[in-house]
């Protein structure tokens, strides 16, 4: 078997990894795996059976019915829910704090960490997410560790939504995002840490080219 090369990206909402990773993986021409998609996916099959985000014994249950798959369109990454292409659906705020909560649960992990795992193991990937380096893919070539200032992050997202033409608060993106941070970096499965072989890039002040540049570097 071939061997697959592997740059981790992990970090906290709105650091830019998903921007980065992509541009990364066109240059390299590597594939772009967007793993919190899949979390997104599974959220959004949960909310559509009305569960809460802390019923853990239904999550368990109920994930096993949500089979997530994803393929690659004109290079885009298409995220598949039970044969639906969910894309368009799950980036709400509705559809992110279900999955800080629902991302939590062992099963749900479980499922897409081997998901994750198997494409990883087809293709050289760009892969971005919260414990790709500590825990999906702990032998990656790369990682790296992307974060930025909570406000410059509540800032990206507040302007990525109003570019959708989404009215959204920015104080509220914040809080939602200082809670999403919290949940994700306190959670006893995989949290949200820099593994101690990446290296932190902090992009508060940088630009896009600057940190897409400076993983390069690392590559
Ligand atoms: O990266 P994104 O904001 O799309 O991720 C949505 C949510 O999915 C995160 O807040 C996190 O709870 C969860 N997630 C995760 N592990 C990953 C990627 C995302 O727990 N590898």
């Amino acid at each position: 078997m071939s061997h697959t090369i592997a740059v981790a990206i992990d970090g906290p909402a709105g650091a830019g990894k998903s921007t980065i990773a992509k541009k990364i993986a066109a240059k390299l021409n590597y594939i772009y795996v967007d793993t919190g998609a899949m979390y997104r996916a599974m959220a959004l099959f949960l909310l559509r059976r009305n569960v809460h985000p802390e019923d853990t014994e239904r999550i368990s249950t109920l994930c096993e019915e949500a089979d997530i798959t994803i393929r690659y369109e004109n290079g885009e990454q298409v995220v598949l829910l039970n044969g639906e292409n969910v894309n368009a659906l799950i980036r709400t705020e509705e559809v992110s704090n279900m999955a800080s909560g629902s991302s939590a649960n062992p099963k749900v992990r479980e499922k897409l960490v081997k998901l994750q795992q198997a494409l990883a193991g087809r293709e050289n990937v760009v892969m971005d997410g919260r414990d790709i380096g500590t825990c999906v893919l702990p032998d990656a070539e790369v990682k790296v560790y992307l974060t930025a200032g909570v406000s410059v992050r509540a800032r990206r997202r507040f302007d990525e939504l109003t570019a959708r033409g989404e009215k959204c608060s920015l104080p509220e993106i914040e809080a939602d995002i200082r809670q999403r941070d919290h949940k994700d970096m306190t959670r006893e499965i995989s949290p949200l840490r820099q593994a101690e072989d990446a290296v932190l890039i902090d992009t508060s002040d940088m630009t896009i080219d600057e940190a897409v540049n400076a993983v390069i570097d690392l590559c």
